[in-house]
């Protein structure tokens, strides 16, 4: 994109019901669902009960096979199975970094992929899903913004690649159980591939599935959506879907934020303050995380830190710094340790929390902002295998 282009959102999502063939459950919200069973042959009288069967053994026990929905009658599973499918994103490759991060690439209708990524903590566990494939936007440090983008995912694809990642980590509760309490896969963040805000409506409702209390049943504190920036999508996140909220903030001029984040030619840091500033009492969230990406000599200096907390000042905020995560052919470096101690203290000093985010998963590539090179390597060594094995194509 050129610096004067505009920046536009007008990238297609898939219908969500192909023309042919049976409708995915998966995705559909608990209306959307139910419109669904009347137009094929569910009495409306018992259609909103039959999503409520449904949808638990789909979110909270992870079945894919109506059969196995015991409580709806024999004949009825089987009309189902007629019309309707349970399917989530087909994991392609799995890789496990030593730090235990686990990288999954996993395929979309289309044969598009995207990455996902399961980070595990003491006693927790946060999955970093992608809401598109690529990105339109072009923020000048990130490998993602550098591959085009070809589409959106829908809600389905969405909330799928929680659910393979709870399949791979073996987590659905025992049908019958009562609360489920394992939680590996205890906190989502919308940091994976792609702006969620330029994919609302999808993102919307795959997040309304994970905070169903009658499904995946995660608190909405557990899940956080990171935006570049969009402003008008903001209030409608606290209104529409409530989560935490994390911006790519990285910078504390306009001059030097234009160049990082581009879409702040569009929406300038005053205009975002402005949004962020009504953000916690709209969605009932403590704390705006601030990302701030650690590049050297671009960002990180003292008076960065000191221009940092006086623009924040009013937002109840954390403010968590990225050490850059360096990828072929990147024009920055990581800013150095002591470096980021010094800016890291002149945040904590203000009365802000100040973490630097750890990186897990380098060296499977699952770091932030390295998800691009992942993906075309793994095509790459497909490709490689095919030709190998003189399949051609
Ligand atoms: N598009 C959204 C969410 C995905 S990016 C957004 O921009 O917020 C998730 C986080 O990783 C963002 O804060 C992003 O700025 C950061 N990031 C991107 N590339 C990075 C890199 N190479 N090193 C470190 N952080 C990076
Ligand atoms: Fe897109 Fe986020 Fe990367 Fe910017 S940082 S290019 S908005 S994925």
């Amino acid at each position: 994109m050129s610096a004067s282009a505009p920046i536009t959102q007008d990238v297609m999502t898939l219908p969500r019901k192909l023309p042919e063939g049976p409708i995915n459950l998966v995705g559909l919200t608990r209306d959307a669902m139910r419109d669904v069973l009347i137009a094929n042959g569910t009495p409306e009288k018992q259609a909103k009960m039959r999503v409520g069967q449904i949808w638990q053994w789909i979110y909270q026990w992870g079945v894919r096979d109506f059969d196995a929905m015991t409580n709806l009658a024999k004949g009825y599973r089987a009309q189902l199975a007629e019309k309707f499918v349970i399917e989530v994103p087909e994991v392609v490759t799995r890789k496990v970094s030593e730090d235990g991060t686990r990288k999954y690439l996993v395929r979309i209708a289309g044969g598009h992929e995207v990455e996902v990524v399961y980070i595990p903590e003491e006693g927790r566990g946060t999955l970093c899903v992608s809401s598109q494939v690529g990105c339109t936007l072009t923020c000048s440090f990130c490998h993602t913004g550098t591959q085009k983008l070809v589409r959106n995912l829908t809600a389905g694809e969405i909330i799928g690649q929680v659910m393979v990642a709870r399949d791979d980590l073996d987590e659905w509760p025992e049908v019958g159980a009562r609360k489920d309490e394992t939680r590996l896969l205890s906190n989502i963040v919308l940091m994976g591939m792609g702006e969620p805000l330029y994919n609302f409506e999808n993102v919307r409702d795959a997040m309304k599935i994970a905070m169903d209390p009658e499904g995946i049943q995660l608190s909405r504190r557990r899940i956080t959506l990171s935006t570049s920036g969009v402003v008008p999508e903001i209030h409608r996140t606290a209104a529409e879907i409530g989560c935490q909220l994390a911006v790519s903030f990285h910078a504390t001029t306009d001059e030097v934020r234009n160049k990082l984040v581009p879409i702040n030619k569009r929406w300038n840091i005053e205009a975002l303050l402005e949004a962020l500033k009504a953000y916690p009492k709209v969605s009932n969230s403590e704390r705006i995380t601030f990302e701030y990406v650690m590049l050297k000599d671009v960002n990180d200096s003292d008076e960065d830190a000191h221009r940092l907390v006086e623009l924040i000042k009013g937002i109840p905020a954390k403010i968590n710094l990225i050490p850059f995560n360096e990828w072929p052919g990147s024009p920055y470096e990581r800013s150095s340790n002591n470096r980021i101690r010094a800016f890291a203290d002149i945040v904590y000093n203000a009365g802000y929390a100040s973490p630097v985010r750890k990186p897990r998963g380098e060296d499977i590539m699952a770091a932030c902002g390295q998800l691009k090179s992942a993906t075309e390597r793994a095509r790459k060594s497909r490709k490689q295998i095919e030709a190998d094995a003189g399949m051609g194509g």
